[in-house]
């Protein structure tokens, strides 16, 4: 399955992160989680949607869509050239389809940092710095075979001029992902490289409490990292949230103003980055969610469920979430005409309640 990658600077807060993530039941009740290794993490994707379809349906069960974390330890300064573990954590990031990066913004005195201060601007541009002398030294290496090859394969003309304007993006201090497409560089062109900067990136600020709503602290932190995707949190008070009864983890929430766990944002966001959205099924056994990359067709999200149910497909019944709750129930939204026979050819919205008829 799809997974997402956390890296970060020693002592910003991943662990603490990391664990509160695959501990925490609060968010998907009822959704076995699983620790596959002691790196990976798989949780429920966060959606309210599926507690009220399972009122409707009066669902046995609640299955959330999951999404994998993977910790990744070992990125320090240097790393590229050799540091610490050296290039042992290239190849964990390279199986991950999205990077999440952690930054520290707290303060506490008592957290020693790496660098001796903290300076979320300086720790992106190390990490980042890292990562594309990495994949500058994945282009350097590719480029000589790369170039033969076109000698012999004029198809090969796209990668190598990709390859070459990428090197040059990279040496310009600019990662794939934040300056590719300005630059015109077609990044499907180097998907055999597994470049890490090409992949999206989001970043988690681990801030102080006390910071969480100084907007003009949380902009600035932004700025950093736009258009990438920031999620503000302090994971000390998510790793203490798990640890409490449901009533009393809203009760703490709701004082720090909070209207959920940072982690449900980081979930969701990372979903998102991945390019992935989900549809429902609902039935007496359980309220689902699958996950399907967005632009699939119903034959492909048949498919996700079962490969019969797409080989076989006729059509999928379909109601859109809200149509479904506004009318109150199926047969409700069935008689207000809001359940649709769709064919082959339709194109899945995020939300679709969905029944597929299929041969066997
Ligand atoms: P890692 O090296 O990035 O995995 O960092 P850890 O999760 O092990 O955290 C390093 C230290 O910072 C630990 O002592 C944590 O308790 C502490 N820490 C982590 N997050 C926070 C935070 O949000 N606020 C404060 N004050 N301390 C934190």
């Amino acid at each position: 399955s799809l997974s997402i990658g956390i890296v970060g600077l020693p002592n910003v807060g991943k662990s603490t992160l990391f664990n509160a993530l695959t501990r925490n039941n609060v968010l998907a009740a009822n959704y076995p989680f699983a620790t596959i290794e002691p790196n990976v993490g798989v949780v429920g994707l966060p959606d309210q949607r599926l507690d009220k379809l399972a009122e409707l349906f009066s669902s046995q069960r609640i299955l959330p869509a999951p999404v994998s974390f993977t910790d990744i330890a070992g990125l320090v300064k240097g790393a590229s050239k050799g540091q610490g573990k050296g290039n042992a954590f290239l190849a964990n990031i390279r199986d991950c389809d999205a990077i999440c990066q952690v930054v520290r913004a707290f303060s506490d005195p008592n957290v020693v940092h790496v660098d001796g201060k903290v300076s979320p601007k300086d720790d992106i541009e190390t990490i980042n710095t890292e990562l594309m002398l990495a994949d500058l030294q994945t282009i350097e290496k590719a480029l000589p075979r790369l170039e033969k090859e076109l000698r012999v394969r004029k198809d090969r003309a796209g990668i190598v001029a990709a390859a070459k304007a990428a090197h040059a993006l990279l040496d310009s201090g600019t990662t794939l992902f934040a300056g590719a497409a300005k630059a015109g560089i077609d990044l499907a062109e180097l998907r055999e490289l597994h470049l890490m900067t090409a992949k999206p990136f989001l970043y988690v600020f681990n801030v102080d409490e006390a910071e969480l709503h100084n907007a003009a602290f949380l902009d600035e932190l932004r700025a950093l990292v736009a258009p990438a995707e920031a999620v503000f949190m302090d994971a000390k008070i998510e790793s203490e949230l798990i640890d409490l009864s449901p009533e009393d983890a809203a009760e703490m929430l709701e004082s720090i103003g909070q209207s959920e766990p940072g982690l449900n944002q980081l979930i969701r966001v990372g979903f998102g980055t991945l390019g992935l959205q989900t549809y429902l099924t609902a039935g007496p056994k359980e309220a689902r969610a699958w996950t399907i990359p967005v632009g699939a067709t119903a034959p492909e999200a048949a498919g996700v469920i079962h490969t019969d149910f797409q080989r076989g497909f006729i059509k999928a019944e379909i109601v859109a979430y809200d149509d479904l709750v506004a009318n109150g129930s199926m047969a409700a939204a069935k008689a207000a005409g809001k359940v649709r026979m769709e064919g082959k050819e339709y194109v899945m919205s995020d939300g679709d309640v969905v029944e597929f008829r299929f041969n066997v």
